[in-house]
């Protein structure tokens, strides 16, 4: 046992950023949990940068900059991080200059713009895939013409359900699926988001930090840990959200350590 808290106190004195999953990692619904709001804080003032990052596309970063100030989770220091934004980043390095179509919510696409995007409503050279809870027909038409037509296709994440507390939303990964139906057997030339590595490989672009130096926290073994483990992180599981001790031992995905919460890192907190 001491030997392992060894080896933790080690990785955490490299660690210069936390990418923390949000729901069933530092809180539930509304709720942080435990002492969150000072575990935070101790790891900024041991010069930890925090990262809060999510799969979810359908909301801008100040969405969820006011949902963490709501409940005293954020800090002027820290940053939220979307699949949507780490899209924006991909394109941005690897097509500059094309025009892009964004299935996406008004708000999102504001930021798409902000965040340097062209984006057009016709030929398109890219077709950007986000979480539109606005999605219509039309937009849906759109999209199919220009995949079939040949356009980058590049979804933000892929999900197929967005958990809800009665039955689940319909997410990006079914869009997709309906969209390979309709294009003829197309698929996204790129997945961003978690457990795909791209996010990753933006992150770490955003940080200038290397796979080293970051962690990445989260309650789910496929998205969360798969992603810490694809990016070449390192990994804590914890178990205060949807996994379970039984499900780690079954999971072929294994995390570096598991914490029973995140609040437990303040005993490795050394220097
Ligand atoms: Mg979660």
């Amino acid at each position: 046992m001491k030997r392992e808290k060894a080896i933790i106190q080690e990785i955490m004195s490299k660690t210069k950023c936390l990418v923390l999953d949000m729901d069933g990692t530092i809180y539930l619904s509304e709720a942080p949990i435990g002492d969150m709001v000072n575990t935070l804080n101790l790891c900024r003032e041991k010069g930890i940068q925090i990262y809060f990052f999510t799969n979810n596309s359908s909301k801008t970063r100040d969405e969820y900059v006011k949902k963490l100030q709501r409940i005293n989770l954020f800090d002027e220091r820290d940053t939220v991080y979307t699949s949507a934004m780490a899209t924006v980043s991909y394109i941005n390095a690897n097509y500059p200059d094309k025009t892009v179509y964004a299935v996406a919510t008004d708000p999102v696409k504001r930021t798409l713009a902000e965040s340097g995007l062209r984006l057009v409503e016709e030929n398109a050279d890219i077709v950007l895939l986000a979480y539109d809870t606005t999605l219509t027909f039309e937009k849906l038409k759109k999209a199919n013409e220009m995949i079939v037509r040949g356009a980058v296709y590049i979804a933000t994440h892929p999900d197929t359900v967005c958990p809800t507390d009665d039955i689940y939303m319909p997410d990006v990964g079914s869009f997709i699926k309906l969209l390979e139906a309709s294009s003829g057997g197309r698929l996204p030339d790129a997945v961003i988001g978690k457990p795909n590595s791209l996010a990753g490989t933006e992150i770490m672009r955003a940080t200038g930090l290397h796979s080293h130096e970051i962690t990445m926290v989260g309650d789910r073994l496929h998205t969360d840990i798969l992603f810490g483990i694809n990016s070449g992180f390192n990994t804590v599981l914890v178990l205060s959200g949807e996994s379970t001790e039984e499900d780690l031992q079954k999971s072929p995905v294994k995390p570096t350590f598991v914490f029973n919460d995140l609040n437990e890192i303040t005993e490795y907190l050394t220097r």
